[in-house]
C-alpha cells in the first residue's frame, strides 16, 4: 500500500475517534488506519474537559444510544480501567429533590433508570440522603450506587497507546481544512500533509459539521457551542460534598445542571452551567470568533432555539457573569456553600447539534454519507459511552462500507 494512503482515516483524536479507532482495529487487524489530530496533542478539548463522571444510565430514554451505550459503556469502562490501572472510583450519586414540584420528575427519573437497567438506584428519604451527604439539602433523593469518576485523560491515553501497538497511526497537528472524494478514494488535506483513504470517520467534536460539510455531506444540524464553567470548592471546603451531588434536571434541556463533583485527584468542583460559547473552542468569556458566532446566530435552528429559551439563557448568562448568582444556584443543593469557597476552576464547551426547526438533539447521533460516517452529536455521556459508542460504529461498517478490504 502506498504512503500515506489508508483503509479508514479518522479526524479527531479525542475520547470518541480513539475508541472508534481502536475498536475497529481490535475487530478488523488487516485494516490500515490512521487517526488525523489538528492539535499538537490528543484530547485536549471535550474530552479532557469535562466533569469526569461515569454515569450509569439514568437520563436517557429507553430505547436511546444514549441508554444503550451508557449503561453498557459504563460497565465496558469500568472494565478498562481495572485492566489499564487507570484512575477510578465508584463513589455513587445523589439526585436531590428540593421542592414537592420535582418529586414526579424524580420519580419519572426512577422508573426510566429501572427501564435501562441500572441497578442498585433506590429512592430514599431525607434522613438517608443526609446520611450519604450530611450538607445537603432536600426532601428526597435517588440514590445511584454505580456512578463513579475517572481518570477520563487517562483513558484516552490507554486507547491510543493500544492502537499504536497495533501498528496503526496517529498523525497530530493536522488541522483538515480539505476532503474531496473522488471515485473510491477520499483525498484528506491538512497544512501539513495530504492523506488519502477509502472510508473517512469524522470524530470531529466541535467541529463534526464543519468535517461534514468539507465532505460534501448536508447535515441536518448544525454545531453550537455551549460553554459549561466549574468554580472549584477550596480545599478546607471540600468535606462539604462526600461524592456526586446533582438536582433533578429540567426535562426541556440535555444539561443536568449545576452539580457538585469529586473529582479522582480528590477535588471538588461546582457547575458545569451551560452558556452560548461566543467561539468554537471559547474557553473564556471573553473568546470570539466572528466567524463562529455569526454562523450560530444567523442560523435559523439558533434563532427558534433562542426565541423560545431566550429566559433561560439570560438566567444563564447571568450566574456566569455574577458568582453570587452561581452561589444561590448551588445554595439550592448545599445551603452552607459560600461565595468565598469557590475559587475559579476550569471550563469546557459542549457540542450541541441543534436541527433546522431548533430542536436540541438529544441522542447521539452517527450520520452515514458517501464513503463516511459523521458522529454529529456526542455530548454527555459521551465519556462514559465511548468504548461502546467505538462497537456501535465498528457494526455500522459492514453495512455502510460494504466493499470495506479485511
Ligand atoms: C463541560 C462538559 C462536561 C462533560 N461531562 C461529562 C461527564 O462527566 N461524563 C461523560 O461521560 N461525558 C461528559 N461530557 C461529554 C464528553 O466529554 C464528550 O461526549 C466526549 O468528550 C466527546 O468526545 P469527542 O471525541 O467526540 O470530542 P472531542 O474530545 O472534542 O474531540 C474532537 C477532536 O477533533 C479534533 N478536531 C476538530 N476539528 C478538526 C480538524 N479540522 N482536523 C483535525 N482534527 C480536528 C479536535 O481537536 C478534538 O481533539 C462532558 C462534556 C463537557 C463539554
Amino acid at each position: 500500500m502506498k504512503k500515506n494512503t489508508y483503509d479508514i482515516a479518522i479526524v479527531g483524536g479525542g475520547i470518541i475517534g480513539l475508541s472508534t479507532a481502536l475498536q475497529i482495529t481490535n475487530t478488523y487487524p488487516d485494516l490500515r488506519l490512521i487517526v488525523l489530530e489538528k492539535e499538537q496533542d490528543l484530547g485536549l478539548h471535550q474530552s479532557s474537559r469535562n466533569s469526569g463522571v461515569i454515569h450509569s444510565g439514568i437520563y436517557y430514554r429507553p430505547d436511546s444510544m444514549k441508554a444503550k451505550t451508557c449503561v453498557s459503556g459504563a460497565r465496558k469502562m469500568i472494565e478498562f480501567a481495572q485492566e489499564h490501572n487507570i484512575n477510578y472510583e465508584i463513589c455513587g450519586k445523589v439526585i436531590v429533590a428540593t421542592n414537592e414540584i420535582q418529586i414526579p420528575r424524580l420519580e419519572e427519573l426512577y422508573k426510566r433508570a429501572k427501564a435501562n437497567g441500572v441497578k442498585g438506584i433506590e429512592m430514599i428519604a431525607k434522613e438517608e440522603l443526609l446520611e450519604k451527604e450530611p450538607h445537603a439539602k432536600g426532601i428526597k433523593a435517588l440514590w445511584v450506587p454505580s456512578t463513579g469518576i475517572i481518570d477520563y485523560p487517562g483513558v484516552l491515553k490507554a486507547y491510543a497507546k493500544l492502537f499504536l501497538e497495533k501498528d496503526q497511526e496517529i498523525k497530530l497537528n493536522q488541522n483538515i481544512k480539505k476532503i474531496q472524494i473522488k471515485k473510491n478514494q477520499i483525498f484528506i488535506n491538512s497544512d501539513h500533509g495530504e492523506f488519502s483513504s477509502s472510508y473517512l470517520i469524522n470524530c470531529a467534536g466541535l467541529y463534526a459539521d464543519r468535517i461534514a460539510s468539507l465532505a460534501g455531506a448536508k447535515l441536518p444540524v448544525k454545531i453550537v457551542p455551549f460553554r459549561g464553567e466549574y468554580y472549584q470548592i477550596k480545599p478546607s471546603r471540600e468535606n462539604l460534598v462526600n461524592g456526586l451531588i446533582y438536582p433533578v434536571p429540567d426535562p426541556a434541556f440535555p444539561f443536568l445542571g449545576v452539580h457538585f463533583t469529586k473529582r479522582i485527584d480528590g477535588t471538588v468542583e461546582a457547575g458545569p452551567n451551560a452558556v452560548l460559547a461566543f467561539a468554537r473552542e471559547g474557553y473564556k468569556k471573553s473568546n470570539l470568533n466572528f466567524k463562529d458566532l455569526m454562523e450560530t446566530i444567523t442560523y435559523g435552528g439558533f434563532l427558534k432555539l433562542a426565541r423560545k429559551y431566550w429566559k433561560v439563557g439570560m438566567g444563564e448568562m447571568y450566574r456566569s457573569l455574577s458568582k453570587k448568582a452561581f452561589t444561590k444556584a448551588l445554595q439550592e443543593l448545599l445551603p452552607e456553600i459560600q461565595e468565598d469557597d469557590l475559587i475559579d476552576g476550569g471550563s469546557g464547551v459542549r457540542a450541541q447539534a441543534i436541527d433546522r426547526n431548533g430542536k436540541l438533539i438529544d441522542d447521539f447521533s452517527i450520520i452515514h454519507t458517501e464513503r463516511a460516517l459523521h458522529v454529529c452529536n456526542a455530548p454527555s455521556p459521551g465519556a462514559t459511552s465511548s468504548i461502546a459508542i467505538g462497537e456501535t460504529i465498528t457494526s455500522m461498517l459492514k453495512e455502510s462500507f460494504p466493499n470495506l478490504r479485511r
